[in-house]
């Protein structure tokens, strides 16, 4: 049977030693790292997402703001508010609650947030730092399936990596992590012929697809490390039930490790947004 890796367990206590950093930097500095929230429209799910970042930024010691705008915001008001924030010295992190109504530019509006604000690490400044192998804020999710992995395997150096996606959010950004720690990497997608083989090589799969238990033990090498980012909604017998884009069940059977869902990489994609929050005061008050 496979290791489960606990990641509410996990950022639970990222987040209390992360207390205790924050509390030593306002001592220092006389700064509370500020994270501002903003939220455009009524997706409930989107609407869950931000008040657990406001719960934990709140835990963490961090000063969180929010700003909910109409769905039928337009694209000038949301330029305008971002450029505040921008010039705001409270606000250390912007993060824009991801998706926006269709009026909105989604590029447009990561685009225009100042980078070393960019808590959500989607600025292309960051990710050009990324790819480059430099220190750059990184997206959360990545960071999250990183940590764990370190977590459970401790040094990933020669380990051969599979991630299944490669949206800019996860995929894409996880395997530069990957590979920025000596993985030896392969990134599949819709277009990839034969996954499951390739799949089967690895001692480390990420999935993140969103396909509802995609991924099934006839793909995994025995004893690999399973990190399930997919968050799929499905019905059972009338039921509603979150499930990953792995078949935990079929999986754990077979896998080294396996992280579930819920309680697997939602809760650290949270915890590394309020790491990222104190990198990021940290970096605009040593500035000053
Ligand atoms: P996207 O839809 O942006 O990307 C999905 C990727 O999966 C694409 O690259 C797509 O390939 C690939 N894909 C889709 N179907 C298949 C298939 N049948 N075979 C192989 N590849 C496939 O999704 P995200 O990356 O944003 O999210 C992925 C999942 O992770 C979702 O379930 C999402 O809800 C979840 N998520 C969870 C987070 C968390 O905190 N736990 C945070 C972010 C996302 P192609 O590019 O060829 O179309």
């Amino acid at each position: 049977m496979a290791n489960l890796i606990d990641g509410k367990a996990f950022a639970d206590k990222i987040v209390a030693d992360l207390k205790i950093e924050v509390d030593e930097f306002k001592k220092q500095t006389g700064v509370t790292p500020g994270l501002t929230v903003v939220l455009v429209g009524e997706d409930p799910a989107s609407h869950v997402y931000v008040r657990n970042k406001i719960k934990r930024a709140q835990q963490a010691g961090i000063n969180s703001f929010q700003h909910k705008l109409s769905k039928d915001t337009d694209q000038q008001t949301l330029d305008q508010l971002i450029d505040k924030l921008n010039k705001d010295p409270d606000t250390h992190g912007i993060l824009v609650q991801l998706p926006l109504p269709p009026q909105l530019d989604e590029e447009a509006v990561i685009n225009s947030i100042d980078p070393e604000k960019d808590v959500d690490g989607f600025h292309p400044i960051n990710v050009g730092r990324l790819s480059a192998g430099q220190s750059a804020l990184t997206p959360c999710t990545p960071l999250g399936c990183l940590l764990m992995l370190q977590h459970e395997l401790g040094d990933l150096s020669g380990k051969d990596a599979v991630v299944i996606g490669r949206s800019n959010i996860v995929g894409k950004p996880m395997a530069a992590l990957l590979l920025k720690h000596n993985c030896t990497v392969t990134i599949v997608h819709k277009i990839t012929k034969d996954i499951q083989s390739i799949v089967k090589r690895a001692d480390i799969v990420v999935a993140a697809v969103g396909q509802p238990e995609m991924v099934n033990s006839n793909w995994i090498k025995p004893g690999a490390t399973v990190i399930d980012v997919g968050i799929n909604a499905i019905e059972i017998d009338g039921k509603r039930k979150l499930v990953g884009d792995v078949n935990f069940s079929d999986v754990e059977a077979i896998a080294g490790a396996i992280t579930p869902v819920p309680g697997g990489v939602g809760p650290m994609t949270i915890a590394c947004l309020m790491k990222n929050t104190l990198s990021a005061a940290k970096q605009q008050v040593g500035k000053k």
